[in-house]
């Protein structure tokens, strides 16, 4: 009997129980004893699943009750020169994903950024945010705590501060509900994309509300944060990195890369991404920004389910005399390039693809430049769908205008 069939044999007898494994052996072991339970009660065969080659002890602090691995392709793009804030130069953008002709979508994209000497970009704002939510007697109660908060934010930002090495809190905005004071707090979070860092500081610091005021807490999150729920907040006053990038192409580049017009594409935006999105009552006035955002955030080890936040984008086009000039602006683009699942091997190799692997220069840089790249890559993809929309109308309007 091997090990794996004896540890899994233990759980059937109910003398272990399933997420107790690794006590008790290896991780690829106790990974392995799952498998065969799992594989035992459904049928299925996981041999795929447990095809992995990372050290599954790496992956200890991103998953529990591990079974293997969820392998996904994983393609590239560019290069794509930017010139940037934190950016200057040329980068490859590992995007991993499971929609053909994504890839390709960008890439074309990508080209015309290059056939036009590159994009820039820019951070405009930076702040992670967490807002608990406490319990008070009345409104006036709740005057009262929003006046002391507003009295003393250096005394919260010292207790936050002192649970962090890096992370730094930049402000704390109440808002009140009746009973309900909410404060949400905004930290600089460096290289983090800073969720639980953000959080154990604001725990701190609420801490100190609750011993300083009539104010109870009832939860560390409040949802006023707003994380990974659609929400006009975020969109409003950002979250994470707020990001944009732009380029200019000639009408030459258009034709040539789309094989449509300027003119076609801008139009395409206006009447889809702008008056189609508020017709809809979108948060994301954009052809597809999730699209590159959620393939370049499941490459580089990003938080999958903030997709959410960073579809909250708006594209702009224009047309300027013979040249069309294009533009994202990501509200918030929530990602970082140290913690979370930037530590699991692959995602690693992918942030060494793009050089950003770790702590930046200053603290903060490289998940600034992170952000940038993927503000761009996601221009790159607007651009593409667009001129693929703009393309095919004006190819079934020659058809019908050559019969
Ligand atoms: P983390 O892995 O918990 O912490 C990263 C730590 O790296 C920081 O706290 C910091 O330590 C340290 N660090 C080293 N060099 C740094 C640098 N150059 N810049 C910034 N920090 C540096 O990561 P996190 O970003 O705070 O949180 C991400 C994780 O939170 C993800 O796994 C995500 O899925 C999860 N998440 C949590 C919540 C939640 O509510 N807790 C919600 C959503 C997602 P010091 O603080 O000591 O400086």
């Amino acid at each position: 009997m091997t090990d794996a069939q004896e540890l899994a044999a233990r759980v059937r007898e109910g003398e272990l129980r399933l997420h107790e494994l690794e006590q008790h052996a290896d991780h690829d072991t106790a990974a392995a004893a799952r498998r065969l339970l799992l594989e035992a009660e459904t049928d299925a065969d996981l041999s795929t699943v447990g095809s992995y080659t990372f050290d599954a002890e790496v992956a200890d602090s991103a998953i529990e009750n591990m079974v293997g691995a969820a392998q996904i392709p994983m393609g590239v793009v560019g290069p794509i020169p930017i010139d940037g804030g934190a950016t200057d130069g040329e980068y490859q953008l590992p995007l991993a994903t499971t929609e053909g002709a994504l890839v390709a979508s960008v890439n074309r994209g990508c080209s015309a950024i290059r056939a036009a000497g590159g994009a820039t970009a820019r951070v405009l704002k930076n702040g992670m945010t967490r807002a608990p939510v406490f319990r008070v007697a009345d409104v006036g109660e709740a005057s009262e705590v929003v006046a002391w908060v507003r009295e003393n934010e250096a005394t919260l930002r010292d207790a936050a501060e002192s649970t962090t090495n890096h992370g730094e809190l930049t402000d704390v905005t109440p808002y009140v509900v009746g009973d309900s004071v909410f404060l949400r707090f905004r930290y600089d979070t460096k290289d983090a994309m800073g969720m639980n860092m953000a959080t154990i500081a604001t725990q701190a610091a609420s801490e100190v509300v609750e011993a300083e005021t009539p104010a109870e807490l009832v939860a560390l999150s409040g949802n006023l944060c707003s994380d990974k729920k659609p929400a006009a907040i975020n969109s409003v006053e950002g979250r994470g990195r707020t990001v944009a990038a732009d380029v200019v192409l000639s009408r030459e580049q258009v034709e040539d890369r789309f094989k449509t017009t300027p003119e076609a594409i801008a139009e395409a935006n206006t009447r889809k991404n702008l008056v189609g999105s508020a017709k809809a009552g979108a948060l994301g006035f954009n052809a597809h920004a999730a699209n590159t955002i959620a393939a370049a955030f499941l490459a580089t080890g990003q938080d999958a389910a903030q997709v959410v936040e960073g579809s909250n984008a708006i594209t702009t086009v224009d047309v300027r005399g013979d040249e069309l000039y294009a533009s994202l602006t990501i509200a918030s683009l929530e990602v970082g390039t140290v913690g979370g699942g930037t530590k699991l091997p692959t995602q690693s190799e992918a942030l060494d693809v793009l050089g950003l692997r770790g702590g930046g220069d200053p603290a903060g840089a490289n998940a600034d430049a992170l952000a940038e790249v993927i503000c761009t890559a996601a221009l790159a993809g607007e651009l593409s769908l667009l001129g693929a929309l703009a393309s095919s109308h004006l190819a079934s309007a020659h058809e019908e205008l050559g019969r």
